[in-house]
């Protein structure tokens, strides 16, 4: 992308400048300026809409620690040296949102460590989560098996055959968490500044053209998610925008103990502080369509979302149905966050590609980027530039 001269508001003011331009107004972007701010460096994040305008504001809150899928599908895929790292990575963020920002800066936002369950929505589910059950305990993570009674108790919800509760797991409110986040990063916000270009110039400064301003800086961070490849080319292999559709009942009576998973991860549900019904998930249905970087609502899956409550919660038929929407996420190449610097650009930097999931994650991968820039720490096996 470029910015015409026409359109060019900033003509004639002085570029600002900063030490780090971050990119993207989400989760991810506020947690690296958060960790940034300790090496007191002038940090900037711009935003084309408002704050937690992406996936930030779009998801279901769920924030993950043994469930982003069946551990043991994660040993098979990644092995199990990294199944573990990518728990602990998740476990690590869960302690670092309570103990940092719930505990330490008093955030209000809905954040509860009731953990979740997966739940089985036939025989064979079932089978593969006890497995992967047996072997997180193996391996000293806290899960248990629970049968259809205390899902009916517990959850309110019929129809499922048993499941997994993965006792460290929680939630929040996202865009909450989110405001508390920027609130302590010591940034300067500049939201509706969409970037349109990243240039290098031959001093190795970044400049960051938005319509309305030039920014540059030595380094900017792109913390664009499932929107990357519009602004870099780079991404166009390496994460992909995925949509995914939500709905949101009106309040009814407490029901549900905790959020949870069903059908492999793909589908989710959780009961708000305030007693309303989230659903989300069901994109196997149009998988081809829900691609791309528009978040528009799918009605077919949207009514599946709906029938899938009124099939498994009796006290949910006849309720009304709320708020419905789209949110684009951004699936990486491999299934895994993508943290540090593009291979051809040592000041581009990333923090992205969660692959649906980085609520659960962000925080700890910004921390974990921060240390790649301020102290040229690895990020191991999730850097960048393994992709190439
Ligand atoms: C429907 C849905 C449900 C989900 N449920 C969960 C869940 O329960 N738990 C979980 O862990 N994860 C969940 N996720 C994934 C999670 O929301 C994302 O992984 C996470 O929010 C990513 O945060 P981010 O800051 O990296 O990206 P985003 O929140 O997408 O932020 C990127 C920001 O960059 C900005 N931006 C993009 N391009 C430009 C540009 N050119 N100039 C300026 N700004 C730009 C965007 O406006 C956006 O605000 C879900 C996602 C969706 C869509």
């Amino acid at each position: 992308m470029t910015v015409p001269y026409w359109l060019d508001k900033s003509f004639g003011e002085a570029p600002v400048e900063a030490d780090v331009v971050i990119i993207g107004g989400g989760i991810s972007g506020f947690s690296t300026a958060y960790w940034l701010k300790d090496a007191g460096m002038d940090v900037v994040v711009l935003d084309k809409g408002d704050l937690a305008s992406g996936a930030t504001g779009r998801n279901a809150g769920f924030v993950t620690c043994g469930s982003v899928e069946h551990y043991t599908r994660q040993v098979s895929r990644h092995g199990p040296d990294l199944a573990r790292q990518l728990w602990q990575l998740s476990q690590d963020n869960i302690r670092l949102i309570r103990e940092v920002f719930v505990e330490g800066h008093g955030a209000q936002c809905d954040f509860r460590q009731r953990g979740t369950y997966s739940l089985a929505g036939t025989a064979h589910e079932l089978g593969e989560l006890k497995d992967a059950a047996a072997l997180m305990q193996q391996r000293g993570i806290d899960v248990s098996v629970v049968d259809e009674a205390h899902i009916a108790k517990e959850l309110g919800a019929r129809e499922f055959f048993g499941g997994v509760l993965y006792h460290d797991d929680g939630e929040v409110h996202p865009r909450k968490l989110v405001e508390s986040i920027a609130a302590h990063c010591g940034a300067t916000f500049y939201p509706h500044h969409e970037v349109r270009a990243i240039e290098v110039e031959d001093d190795d400064t970044v400049v960051i053209r938005t319509h309305r301003r030039a920014f540059r800086a030595p380094f900017v961070v792109m913390a664009t998610n499932g929107y990357s490849s519009l602004l870099h080319p780079w991404f166009e292999d390496k994460i992909y925008p995925t949509r995914g559709q939500i709905l949101v009942t009106e309040p009814v009576a407490p029901m549900m103990a905790a959020p949870c998973y069903c059908n492999f991860v793909l589908d989710y549900f959780r009961q708000l502080a305030d007693g309303r019904v989230l659903i989300g998930g069901f994109r196997q249905l149009a998988r081809e369509a829900e691609v791309g970087v528009a978040d528009v609502p799918h009605p077919e899956i949207q009514q599946a979302l709906e029938a899938f409550l009124h099939q498994h919660f009796e006290a949910l038929r006849g309720k009304k149905v709320e708020y419905r929407w789209a949110g684009i996420m951004g699936f990486s190449a491999d299934g895994l966050p993508l943290i540090g610097a593009l291979p051809q650009h040592p000041q581009i930097y990333v923090v992205g590609g969660f692959t649906g999931h980085g609520i659960g994650m962000a925080v700890r991968a910004a921390q974990m980027l921060a240390g790649v820039m301020l102290h040229g720490e690895s990020a191991g096996p999730l850097s960048a530039r393994r992709l190439g």
